[in-house]
Formats: C-alpha cells, structure tokens, sequence
C-alpha cells in the first residue's frame, strides 16, 4: 500500500492515496516512530492532567481532519473544551506540567509539519454568536463565513469585505484577517482572552493593536471579540458580499483538495505577482503545487506530504531572492 521514497520515508502509493487522502499524513509519520519513544516528547499519560476533563480530552487525535491542507501529525493530548473553566484547568494543569500547548482555530493557515505534536492541542470551536445593537459578539470558534453573513443579514456593514476567508474569529484576530484592504481589526471593539495563568480577561480596543498579518493578542487563547459595525440595509451589503465573493472565488483556488496561502504580501506588492515573475507558477514539488489561479497558494494532491509543502515553499523563496533580489516573509504558520 506504500512505498519508501528516496528520503527514506514511506509515501502511500498514488493509488491508495486517492482512495484513503487522510491516511496520507498519518503514514508519513511510520518513518519518525522513534519519536513516540522519546521521553521528552511523548510524556507517560498522567491521570492528574486529564482527570475530570475525560469528556473533551483525547489521546493520539490525528489532526489532518483539522488542517486544511488536510494534512498533519497526531496531537499526543487533544482537547475541545466547551466552556472557559474546562479550558482554564487545561491550561493551568498543562502549564504546570511544563508542557506545551498550542491553539488550533479553523486550521486553514496551520501546517502541521510535525509527526508528533507534543503537549496539548486545544480545538476551539465553541460557536456562540450574537447581535447587541450595532454589534456582534462571537466567540473564537465562531466561523468567520458565519459571522460575516449574520451581520449583513442583521443589516451591520463592514465585514462583508473579509468574506471568503476561512476559518474562525480566533484565527482572524490573531493575525488580523484582512481583505481588499479592510481587516478585522479596525472593526474590533474589545476582545476577551485566557492568559498563560489561565485567567480570562477583556482587552479594549485602546489596548488593542492591528497590523498587517498580526495583532498583539499573543495570550494563551483568544476567547471571542466584539465588532462595532455600521448599520446598512440587509439587501445592499448582501450585494455587495456576494461581489466581493465572486472575486475571490475567480482569483483563489477551488475544489475539495487542501491548499493554503504562503506569504505575506510586501509593502505595496503582492506575493502572488512576485512568485509569478520568479517562474514558480504551476510549479510541482512531490504532490505540492504553487497554483495557477493565485500563485501565493500552494494546492495539494492526493499523496502529497507536508515535506513536499516545505520544499516547494524553500524553492519559491530561492528563486524570489536570487531574481528578484526580496525576502518573502511565510504567512502561514508551520507547526514544527
Ligand atoms: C483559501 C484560503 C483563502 C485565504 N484568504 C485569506 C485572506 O484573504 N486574507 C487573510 O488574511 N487570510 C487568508 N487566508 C488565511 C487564513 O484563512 C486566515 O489567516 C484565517 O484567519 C485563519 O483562521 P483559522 O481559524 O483557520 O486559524 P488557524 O489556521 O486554526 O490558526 C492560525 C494561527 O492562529 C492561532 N489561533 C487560532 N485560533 C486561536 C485562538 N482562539 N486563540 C489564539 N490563537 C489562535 C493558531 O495557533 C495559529 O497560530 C486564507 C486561507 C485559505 C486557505
């Protein structure tokens, strides 16, 4: 069912692969058995971490289910805490234990690099939503496409132009979802965070800071945001959403197979035009492919590892800096 490829990994063959795409990952991770063995990686199972909170902790969760390059390692503890006090006692018990924790939104800008992923994954994806005057209040897990298509219908204008992004508001927060240059921030009123010590607390929007590809809510968790909207009729922001949909779907890729955005783009170019004009477009690496739609996507098929990804985004980067002389900075977040 799967062969060994000349970096001495296995690789499900093409096969077996358009047959079974999320054993794909999963069987990349035989060639690094090892590290299940590794004490400072893989921890004994302690009772006292997990005790109580059996109901929404797992163990060995494979989480290219999750990703949405739909790949990925297994998480060694997986949590989908359904309320703040599950998450504070994750998230104090883990700390405590000095073991690493990591937050996982939509997944649609994560590359789970990493076979094992060591620690705790906490899935939020509580989604509460609601309207209070002229604002909405939506927790983390909250999915973006769902906030922005409740505003409009509510008649409150200004994320409308963020439609098409994927995943949820935590992800979009924490680095400032943006789009035909608006971004979430600038709508943002106040959000609500756990600290490292597992304490939940409000940030203002004094307190808050949004930039290109970042904000600084860098706490344990993002918990939910308030969006101060503009009141509009329903029937010109549904217009003007179902516009600004068009034009993303006709310049991104589509289809079922995972893909995902690679860089940021630089002051006042595009990382799409520049990998362009470095002649990656359309180029292959294994079963990874920078688009043809957008050349700052990468598309996978079916077989394709995270190796491939990380490869091909090292070439593209090569190429832009030997000819066109720029560092391309990765927007995506490799978990590695
Ligand atoms: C087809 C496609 C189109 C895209 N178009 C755009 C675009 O136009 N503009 C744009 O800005 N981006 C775009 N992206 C990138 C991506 O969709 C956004 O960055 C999105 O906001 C990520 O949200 P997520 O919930 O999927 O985050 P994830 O991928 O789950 O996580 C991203 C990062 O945020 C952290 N994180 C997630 N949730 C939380 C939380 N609750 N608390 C703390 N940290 C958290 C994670 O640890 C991780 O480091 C696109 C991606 C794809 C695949």
């Amino acid at each position: 069912m799967y062969n060994i490829d000349t970096y001495g990994k296995p690789r499900l063959s093409s096969e077996a692969a358009l047959q079974f795409p999320r054993l794909v990952d999963y069987i990349s991770t035989i060639g690094h058995r090892h590290e299940w063995n590794d004490p400072q990686e893989r921890k004994p199972m302690a009772m006292e971490l997990v005790q109580g909170l059996e109901h929404v902790v797992r163990r060995d969760e494979p989480l290219a289910n999750y990703s949405w390059f739909r790949l990925g390692g297994i998480a060694d503890y997986f949590a989908e805490p359904t309320n703040t006090d599950e998450l504070s006692l994750l998230v104090r018990r883990f700390r405590a234990a000095e073991m690493p924790i990591r937050i996982l939104g939509g997944g649609s800008n994560v590359l789970i690099s990493r076979p094992i992923v060591a620690g705790l994954v906490i899935h939020l994806a509580t989604p509460d939503l609601r309207v209070a005057g002229h604002s909405l209040v939506a927790g983390a897990g909250a999915k973006l496409g769902h906030v922005i298509a409740t505003a409009v219908r509510e008649g409150l204008g200004g994320l409308e132009a963020l439609v098409g992004i994927p995943g949820t508001v935590g992800g979009a927060l924490r680095r400032n979802a943006a789009s035909q240059g608006n971004d979430i921030g600038q709508w943002t009123g106040e959000v609500t965070v756990m600290t490292r010590e597992g304490l939940v607390e409000k940030r203002n929007s004094e307190q808050l800071l949004f930039g290109y590809g970042h904000s600084n809510l860098d706490e344990m968790a993002i918990l939910g945001g308030r969006f101060d909207l503009e009141p509009g009729d329903p029937s010109e922001l549904t217009r003007r959403m179902q516009k600004n949909w068009i034009v993303k779907r006709a310049r991104q890729p589509v289809g079922d197979l995972g893909h995902g955005r690679i860089f940021a783009d630089p002051h006042g170019l595009t990382a799409s035009e520049l990998v362009e004009q470095a002649g990656m477009r359309n180029v292959e690496q294994g079963g990874a492919r920078v688009s043809d739609r957008d050349a700052n996507f990468i598309v996978t098929q079916p077989g394709a590892t995270s190796d491939d990804i990380l490869r091909l985004i090292e070439r593209i980067r090569e190429q832009v800096t030997m000819k066109l002389g720029l560092e391309l900075e990765l927007q995506l977040d490799v978990w590695h």
